[in-house]
C-alpha cells in the first residue's frame, strides 16, 4: 500500500499536471482564438476603411478631372481655351514636320459683335458664338488642327500646313464663317477678321508666332467693314521693325516736348470779336509731319498718350492765358479719348491739371466722341456731370459717325455738338443732309447747345451752315491748325480779330 501511494500520488500529480497542461492549452487556444478573432475583425475594418478611402480617392480624382476640363475648356462653346491652345502649340512647335510644312496660328474675331449682341440679345449672341465654334471645330478636325475660343468674340485655329495651303486655308475659313447661320429663326451673317502667321516667316516660338498673328489681325482691322484675311509676311515684319524704331523716337519726342499743341480756329459767324480753337497735337520730324491719327494710337499702345495729353493741356493753356486776358479767346478744346473718360482716376488727373493751369475754366472745353455713350453710358454721364461741376464745358465730337441718336443725347450735360466732317462733305450733294443738319441745329438751339460744323472747306458750305444756324465753323476754309506764334500773329491784333475771310490751305 505504501508502495502504491506514491504511485497514486505520482499518478495524481501526473494527472494534475496533465490537467494543468490541458487547461493551459485550452486557455492558450481560447486566447489564440480571441486574438485571431480580433485580428480578423481588425483586418475586416481595415478593408472597409481601404474601400472607403479608395472611394474618396476616386471622387477626388473625378472632381480634379472635372476642374481640369473646366479650366481647359470654354464653357459656352466647349472649345479649348487660350492657354490650352497655346500649350498645345508650344508642344507642337518642337515636333519636326515634313518638308515644306509649317506650324500656323490663325486668330479670328467677329466684327461688331457688340452690336450683334445688342440686336440679337445675349441668348442670340451666345448662339452665334456656338455656331462659329462648331464651324471652326469641324474645319480644324478635318485638318488635324485645334480650334479654341480665346476671348469674348475671339477664336483661334492652330494646325500644320504648307505656305501655299495656308493662304487658301485662311480664305476657306472666311467663307465658312461668313455663310449665313439661322439664329432664333432669323438668318444672320457675320463678318470676320482672320490674321494668320506661320513658322515660314515667324520664329518658331509661341510668343513670336502669336505676336505675328496679332499683327496680321490688326491689318484686317484697318478695314472698316467686310470680312478680311491677312497673312503675316515679310512686308509686315519690316513694318514692325519700323514701328519699333518709331516707338523709340516717339518716346523721345514725348520726353523732350517735341510734340506741340497747335490750334485750329473755330469761327462763330455771329461773333467776330472772339474765337475758339481746337488743340491738335503736331509732331514734326525731319522727314515731315507725322499725322496724329498715327502717333496718337501708337502713344496709346505704348502707355504714354495720357502723359502726352496732360503735357499738351498744360502747354496749350499756358499759351492761351494772355489770349483770354486780351479778350479775344472764347475757348480752347481738348480731345479726350473715351477710354480715358471712363477711367476711375480720370477726375483726379483732371483736377491735378486744373490746379496747375492759370487759364480760367470757362475757357476750357473737353471734346469726347459719342462712342463713349454706347460703351458705358452711366459712367460717361457721371463724368460729364463731374466735369460740368468744375465749370468746364463738354463738346460731343464727331457727331453723326456713331450710332447714337438725338433722343439719347437729350438730358446729357453737353455744351456743344460737333458735326462730323462727313456730314458736312455731303451737304451740297444731299438734301437729306441739309435737313438733318437743320434738325440738329434747331433742336440744339432749343436746349441751349452750340453746334459746331467740322471740315468746312468751301465758301458754299460755310454759307449753308451759317444759314442753318451753326454757331461754330471749323475747317480748312478758315485755316488749318496753327502754332501758338501764328495764332498770335493772326488773331492777336486787337479789334475785329475774327474775319470771315478764308485762310486757304498753304
Ligand atoms: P478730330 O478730333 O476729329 O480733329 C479734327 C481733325 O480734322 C484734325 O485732324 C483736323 O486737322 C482735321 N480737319 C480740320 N478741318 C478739316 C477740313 O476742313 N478738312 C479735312 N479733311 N480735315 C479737317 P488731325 O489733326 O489729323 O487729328 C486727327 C485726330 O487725332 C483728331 O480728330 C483727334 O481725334 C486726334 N487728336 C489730335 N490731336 C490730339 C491730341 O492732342 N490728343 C488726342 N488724344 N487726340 C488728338
Ligand atoms: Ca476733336
Ligand atoms: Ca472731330
Amino acid at each position: 500500500m505504501s508502495d502504491e501511494r506514491p504511485d497514486d500520488l505520482e499518478g495524481l500529480i501526473q494527472q494534475g499536471l496533465e490537467q494543468c497542461d490541458r487547461d493551459a492549452r485550452l486557455s492558450a487556444e481560447r486566447d489564440l482564438d480571441e486574438t485571431t478573432r480580433q485580428l480578423v475583425e481588425a483586418n475586416r475594418e481595415l478593408e472597409r476603411m481601404k474601400a472607403k478611402l479608395q472611394n474618396q480617392i476616386e471622387t477626388l480624382e473625378r472632381e480634379r478631372d472635372r476642374v481640369l476640363t473646366i479650366s481647359r475648356l470654354d464653357q459656352l462653346t466647349r472649345l479649348v481655351n487660350r492657354s490650352t491652345l497655346l500649350g498645345h502649340l508650344n508642344e507642337a512647335l518642337i515636333c519636326p514636320l515634313p518638308d515644306g510644312q509649317h506650324h500656323w496660328l490663325f486668330l479670328i474675331d467677329i466684327r461688331r459683335f457688340k452690336h450683334l449682341n445688342n440686336a440679337l440679345g445675349q441668348t442670340g449672341g451666345d448662339l452665334v458664338l456656338k455656331s462659329v465654334a462648331q464651324r471652326l471645330m469641324d474645319v480644324a478636325l478635318s485638318n488635324n488642327g485645334i480650334a479654341a475660343r480665346t476671348g469674348g468674340n475671339e477664336f483661334a485655329v492652330s494646325l500644320a500646313l504648307s505656305a501655299r495651303d495656308a493662304a487658301n486655308f485662311g480664305d476657306f475659313l472666311r467663307s465658312t464663317l461668313e455663310a449665313p447661320m439661322v439664329i432664333q429663326a432669323r438668318q444672320v451673317r457675320i463678318e470676320v477678321n482672320i490674321g494668320g502667321a506661320g513658322t515660314n516667316v515667324s520664329a518658331p516660338d509661341v510668343e513670336t508666332i502669336r505676336g505675328a498673328a496679332d499683327q496680321a489681325l490688326l491689318e484686317c482691322r484697318k478695314h472698316k467693314s467686310g470680312s478680311h484675311v491677312c497673312m503675316f509676311d515679310s512686308r509686315l515684319r519690316d513694318e514692325i521693325v519700323e514701328k519699333a524704331d518709331l516707338e523709340i523716337r516717339l518716346n523721345q519726342a514725348v520726353n523732350t516736348n517735341q510734340i506741340e499743341p497747335w490750334f485750329q480756329p473755330i469761327i462763330n459767324p455771329n461773333d467776330t470779336k472772339r474765337v475758339s480753337f481746337e488743340v491738335l497735337a503736331r509732331w514734326s520730324r525731319p522727314t515731315g509731319m507725322v499725322p496724329p491719327d498715327y502717333f496718337i494710337p501708337l502713344a496709346t499702345q505704348m502707355g504714354i498718350r495720357r502723359r502726352l495729353d496732360g503735357d499738351l493741356f498744360l502747354r496749350a493753356t499756358e499759351h492761351a492765358v494772355p489770349w483770354a486776358k486780351q479778350g479775344w479767346l472764347k475757348d480752347i478744346s481738348f480731345n479726350v479719348p473715351p477710354s480715358d473718360l471712363i477711367l476711375p482716376t480720370f477726375m483726379d488727373d483732371l483736377d491735378r491739371l486744373l490746379a496747375k493751369t492759370q487759364l480760367p475754366r470757362e475757357h476750357i472745353v473737353m471734346e469726347i466722341t459719342e462712342s463713349v455713350f454706347i460703351d458705358d453710358m452711366d459712367v460717361a454721364r457721371e463724368r460729364l456731370e463731374q466735369i460740368g461741376d468744375r465749370g468746364i464745358r463738354v463738346a460731343l465730337d464727331d457727331f453723326g459717325t456713331g450710332y447714337s441718336n438725338l433722343r439719347s443725347m437729350v438730358g446729357l450735360p453737353l455744351s456743344k455738338i460737333k458735326l462730323d466732317r462727313s456730314l458736312i462733305a455731303d451737304l451740297g450733294s444731299q438734301d437729306r443732309m441739309a435737313t438733318l443738319v437743320s434738325t440738329i441745329t434747331q433742336w440744339a438751339r432749343s436746349v441751349g447747345i452750340e453746334v459746331v460744323a467740322e471740315g468746312v472747306e468751301t465758301e458754299a458750305q460755310m454759307m449753308v451752315l451759317k444759314a442753318l444756324g451753326c454757331t461754330g465753323l471749323q475747317g480748312f476754309y478758315f485755316g488749318e491748325a496753327l502754332t501758338a506764334a501764328d495764332v498770335e500773329k493772326r488773331f492777336g491784333q486787337g479789334e475785329n480779330v475774327v474775319l470771315m475771310s478764308p485762310r486757304k490751305r498753304a
